[in-house]
C-alpha cells in the first residue's frame, strides 16, 4: 500500500463564470454520488469569486476545492489581495502558489513564492507548489539546477514534517498549455530529482510520503503513461480539466489506476 494518495487537480485559471462552475459542480456530484473515491482526491481550483460557492456545492462530496494563489501580505491596506486568512476563514484546505503564469506575468520570485507557501501554512492550507524549467533551460541542459534552485529557494527555512503539509508540482513550463506534454520517463526523472532533494533536505519518510504532481498538458489520453511512473502521484491539470467529463474521465483512470496498482 502506498503512502501517497493520487491527486486530480483542475486548475481552472481565470475560466467559468458563476453559472458554468455551478454546472461543473453539479455534474461532478452526480457523477460521484454515493461513491468513495479512496486513495484518489479530487481537487478543482476556480477563481476567487467562486470558492465559497463551490465549498458549499462540493460539501457532501469527496471533491476538494483550492484557491489558485494568495497575497505575500497578512490581512491589511491591500487592495484587491486575498489573504491567507481569509482563505482559512472558508476553510480551504489547498491553494496552488509559483504557477508559471504567476511567475511570468506577476514577476513571482521564489522567495515571493516561499513567503506564499509560509502565510498558507502557518493557517493550516497546504500548498500546492509549481516549480519547472522552461525550454530554453531544458535545451541548455540546465533542468536540475533550475529545479533544485527552486526547491531550496522556495522552501527555505521551511519546516516541514509529515510531508502532508505540502504538495508539489512538477510543471515544465514548456508543456503547459502547448498541447506539448513531457513523456513519462522524462516527467519522472524530473519527480525522482525531487524525492531525491527532499529526503536529503528532510528525511526519508517526508520524502516517501509527499504527493508530487505532474503538471503540462495532460488529458485523458495521456494520463495513463505518466501515472504508471513510480513518483508521479497525479496531475495538475489546466486546458482538460475545464470540461467535466474530461476531468471525470481523468479522474475514472486514476481510480482504476489506483485499485488496479494497490498503491
Ligand atoms: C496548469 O494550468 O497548471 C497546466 C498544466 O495547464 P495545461 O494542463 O493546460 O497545460
Amino acid at each position: 500500500m502506498n503512502v501517497r494518495e493520487l491527486i486530480i487537480a483542475g486548475n481552472w485559471k481565470m475560466h467559468k463564470g458563476l453559472d458554468e462552475a455551478k454546472q461543473f459542480s453539479r455534474k461532478l456530484r452526480e457523477a460521484l454520488q454515493g461513491k468513495n473515491t479512496g486513495n484518489v482526491i479530487p481537487i478543482v481550483a476556480p477563481a476567487y469569486p467562486f470558492l465559497a460557492v463551490l465549498l458549499r456545492e462540493f460539501d457532501d462530496s469527496p471533491v476538494k476545492v483550492a484557491a489558485q494563489d494568495v497575497s505575500v501580505h497578512g490581512d491589511g491596506a491591500f487592495t484587491g489581495e486575498v489573504s491567507a486568512n481569509m482563505l482559512a476563514s472558508l476553510q480551504l484546505p489547498y491553494c496552488i502558489v509559483g504557477h508559471s503564469e504567476r511567475r511570468a506575468y506577476h514577476a513571482e520570485s521564489n522567495e515571493i513564492v516561499r513567503k506564499k507557501a509560509m502565510k498558507l501554512m502557518q493557517q493550516g492550507i497546504v500548498p500546492i507548489l509549481c516549480i519547472g524549467e522552461t525550454l530554453e533551460q531544458r535545451d541548455a541542459g540546465i533542468t536540475e539546477k533550475v529545479i533544485k534552485d527552486q526547491l531550496s529557494g522556495c522552501l527555505y527555512q521551511i519546516n516541514l514534517y509529515s510531508g502532508k503539509e505540502l504538495i508539489i508540482a512538477y510543471e515544465p513550463v514548456w508543456a503547459i498549455g502547448t498541447g506539448r506534454t513531457a513523456t513519462g520517463e522524462q516527467a519522472q526523472q524530473v519527480h525522482a530529482l525531487i524525492r531525491k532533494w527532499l529526503s536529503v533536505a528532510y528525511h526519508d519518510e517526508l520524502a516517501e510520503s509527499l504527493c508530487i504532481l505532474y503538471g503540462g498538458s495532460v488529458k485523458p489520453e495521456n494520463i495513463s503513461e505518466l501515472l504508471s511512473m513510480p513518483d508521479i502521484d497525479g496531475g495538475l491539470i489546466g486546458g482538460a480539466s475545464l470540461d467535466s467529463d474530461s476531468y471525470l474521465k481523468m479522474l475514472d483512470i486514476a481510480q482504476h489506476y489506483d485499485m488496479e496498482h494497490n498503491r
